[in-house]
């Protein structure tokens, strides 16, 4: 694998190649031909997008999660004459995640449609590149635990994680406090509708929830962005990747998203990671750490930034963020229980069957009436959660579309 005197070429397999992170990733590794090889590749059905990326990589495995998008996959890499595999649903993802060849894996599936491959690349001890940050908000004790069992090595893509994974010292053995951690600091954009009214947001439409004003990224995230929930699942996920107590997390709005987390210590330090909003940052610093390459993006210029605001988070403003806390607080299927309200809810959303304030309803009605001190350590317990939740979810989601106007 790599290492600083390593000069051998490093696998990687991108799981979610087609999307926002996919396509950040495969821009840095094609920047490093001779340091990173594309191994494998994964979409859900963009078959026309994958098939570029077959063209342009020609990796040992392409893998389609829907069956007859894989099948046209197949039909064109036959008639070019590739030697590339084609494989074909989560069966295909999860033969990717283990594959030989790849010592990488870039988990960038969206959603819990990237639990099984993720913990599949965990379990067989590979670095894993951790974009996906649902699986962990879903079971994060069953991924944390699977990480030491098989010495995989998890680093984190999320900004706000990936920086306080830099400002963090590297060897924690005593945990936070032994290190002298006071506080992790999340900061958070506050999405597009930060200072809008909330009795406007009745009508807002999906193109204008998916408008971030700092990032540009995947639809279903930029809708957690926009009701602050993808706050709350990162609050679960750095619980989970530091060891923390969700008490020693505390969430900073900061619109300007230069500073993209911080590490408070006792003596009174703070530590931060700044830079452009470019996801090329944290993934070429995971791609090649303990190393660091270029990723393309130009220097921070500090003389050029009008001004660093911070402000404390409004939970009233953004009840999927307090709902979101709550969660945190309560731990066991809590997290997964409220993931999958929240993909049921933000689905709709986007295919204008729910109105944006309903979305924190849904998942705020779901959370209630689950029994959430279920089995969260086994695979099973968390599926089960997860389909119990999606059922009551639609339920509570088609009573509240009743009365949402959009
Ligand atoms: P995206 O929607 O742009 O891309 C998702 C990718 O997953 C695509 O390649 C798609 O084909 C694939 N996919 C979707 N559904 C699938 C399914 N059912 N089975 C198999 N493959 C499927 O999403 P994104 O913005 O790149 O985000 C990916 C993950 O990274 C998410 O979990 C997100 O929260 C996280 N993340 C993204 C950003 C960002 O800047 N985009 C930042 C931090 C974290
Ligand atoms: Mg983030």
């Amino acid at each position: 694998m790599t290492g600083t005197n390593d000069t051998a070429v490093n696998g990687v397999a991108v799981l979610g190649a087609t999307g926002s992170i996919g396509l950040s990733t495969l821009d840095v590794i094609a920047r490093h031909p001779g340091r990173f090889r594309v191994v494998a590749l994964s979409a859900h059905r963009q078959v026309d997008a994958l098939w570029e990326q077959v063209i342009a990589f020609e990796p040992v495995y392409a893998a389609m999660a829907d069956p007859d998008a894989a099948a046209d996959l197949e039909r064109r890499v036959r008639e070019r004459g590739l030697a590339t595999r084609v494989l074909a649903g989560p069966d295909g993802l999860e033969t990717i995640a283990r594959a030989p060849e790849a010592d990488t894996v870039m988990a960038a599936i969206v959603g819990a449609a990237g639990l099984i491959s993720t913990l599949a690349a965990v379990r067989e001890g590979k670095r894993v590149l951790l974009a996906n940050k649902e699986p962990l908000v879903m079971a994060g004790g069953l991924v944390m635990r699977t990480a030491a069992e098989s010495g995989a090595t998890l680093l984190p893509i999320d900004s706000e994680h990936n920086a306080v994974f830099q400002c963090l010292p590297p060897a924690r053995a005593a945990g936070l406090d032994g290190a002298g951690v006071e506080r992790i600091l999340l900061t958070a954009s506050g999405g597009p509708f930060l200072r809008r009214g909330p009795e406007t947001l009745a009508s807002v439409t999906p193109d204008e929830a998916c408008a971030h004003p700092n990032w540009a990224m995947g639809r279903k995230i930029s809708v957690d962005s926009a009701t602050m929930m993808n706050k709350g699942l990162e609050v679960i996920e750095a619980c989970w990747l530091f060891d923390a107590a969700p008490e020693k997390i505390e969430v900073v709005v900061h619109p300007q998203s230069i500073v993209h987390s911080l590490v408070r210590y006792v003596d009174g330090s703070v530590l931060a990671e700044l830079g452009h909003a470019d996801m090329r940052t944290p993934i070429a610093h995971a791609l090649s750490w303990p190393d660091r390459v270029d990723a393309g993006v130009p220097p921070l210029d500090l003389t050029a930034l009008a001004g660093l605001e911070f402000e404390p988070p409004d939970t009233g403003r953004f009840p999927a963020l307090r709902i979101a806390l709550a969660a945190a607080r309560a731990g066991g299927t809590a997290g997964a229980v409220m993931n999958a309200a929240n993909e049921v809810a933000v689905e709709r959303f986007l295919d204008r069957r729910l109105g944006f304030p309903a979305i924190a309803g849904v998942i705020e009605a779901t959370l209630g009436e689950a029994a959430v001190d279920g089995d969260a350590d086994s695979l099973e317990g968390i599926l089960a959660a997860d389909r119990a939740a999606r059922e009551r979810a639609a339920i509570h989601a088609e009573r509240m579309a009743e009365t949402c106007t959009q």
